[in-house]
């Protein structure tokens, strides 16, 4: 069988025609498998879905329990039959959750990663490598130039800057599922035990989060109808990326502002958005994990999807690993 009869870019998204399914479909399907809870993948409105039970615990609190006809939870390692095709999920690393879709068909094997990241990350079950014979990539941070250091140095400048400002403010932004949870943990794995204030946004994912025996510590909404500006003298406070912009954020006092991504490594980005203090923290592999990860699996092939493809893919060719760019159309990770 070849690859690209097993899995096949649609305009709906990626199609396995014998399986008849869809990977991380963008537009309403019979049958969908997904590989985590991100919005840009996971969306309501299918006949089927085929996913982690987190991801769809997530999927039921962001649009309600009737975001799909039926459901069914995937197991980790425990192969499923679909029309004569095997799917197995494999933990990515990315959000709590995310898995990669391995799809295996007559002595073909491709994987799906979805979304990834090789860093530790508290919130999640590491990435496990697949061996296959074509890997399907992401490549939000396929340039050299990215490179994501420790989260937990990330972490300890904003500590620092709190130790240092005890008057001021410290207003996060981080994307609500996933980079959000990771920041506190990691605020806690650093030994911040005061309570962290979060905006509304973040509530019901973050005591998700906590059901699942994820510790984020302390957590307070932060709301000042009840109080002033002074109850958050010296307060860390995380919210979405959005949120930043309007009147909320101005409750606060003498805001410090950080962002945490992957692109705060481009200085620029970070100006142009008045970001104080950048966080390089990412959920998604930076290239030395791209180019690792790829090598990792063993694959003949690659097959490069949302992000920097140009660039994997002609390090691919160097390299002597036949690849291409999907250009699969509605993934968007700008935040991340
Ligand atoms: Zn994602
Ligand atoms: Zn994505």
């Amino acid at each position: 069988m070849r690859a690209s009869d097993l899995l096949k870019p649609r305009p709906e998204g990626l199609y396995c025609p014998p399986g008849d399914f869809f990977i991380d479909p963008v537009r309403p399907v019979g049958r969908a498998l997904i590989t985590h809870g991100h919005s840009d993948h996971a969306r309501s409105g299918h006949r089927s879905v085929l996913a982690t039970q987190e991801t769809l615990d997530i999927m039921g609190l962001r649009y309600g329990d009737d975001f799909a006809g039926t459901t069914q939870a995937a197991i980790l390692g425990e192969t499923i039959d679909i029309n004569g095709v095997s799917v197995t999920f494999h933990p990515a690393g990315h959000v709590l959750g995310s898995a990669q879709i391995c799809v295996e068909h007559q002595g073909m094997r491709i994987v799906a990663s979805g979304d990834y990241k090789r860093q530790k990350d508290a919130t999640c079950l590491p990435f496990e490598p697949v061996s296959c014979d074509v890997f399907i990539t992401e490549a939000t941070f396929g340039l050299p130039v990215f490179r994501h250091p420790p989260d937990h140095e990330e972490i300890a400048r904003v500590l620092k800057s709190a130790a240092r400002f005890p008057e001021r403010s410290h207003l996060i932004g981080a994307y609500a599922l996933g980079k959000a949870q990771r920041v506190m943990r990691l605020l806690r794995d650093a030994g911040y035990d005061r309570p962290i204030y979060i905006h509304g946004a973040l509530a019901k994912l973050s005591e998700y989060y906590q059901s699942k025996d994820i510790d984020l510590g302390e957590l307070e909404p932060a709301t000042v109808e009840s109080g002033g500006k002074a109850d958050f003298t010296g307060a860390i406070v995380v919210g979405p990326p959005a949120a930043f912009a309007d009147r909320w954020a101005r409750r606060f006092p003498d805001p410090i502002s950080c962002f945490a991504s992957g692109w705060m490594r481009i200085r620029q980005r970070a100006k142009q958005g008045g970001v104080e203090l950048p966080l390089i923290i990412s959920d998604h592999a930076d290239w030395n994990e791209l180019i690792a990860t790829i090598k990792e699996t063993g694959a003949e092939e690659i097959w490069v999807t949302h992000g920097r493809e140009e660039a994997l893919v002609r390090w691919c060719e160097l390299e002597g690993i036949a690849a291409r760019p999907l250009h699969l159309v509605g993934y968007e990770d700008e935040g991340d």
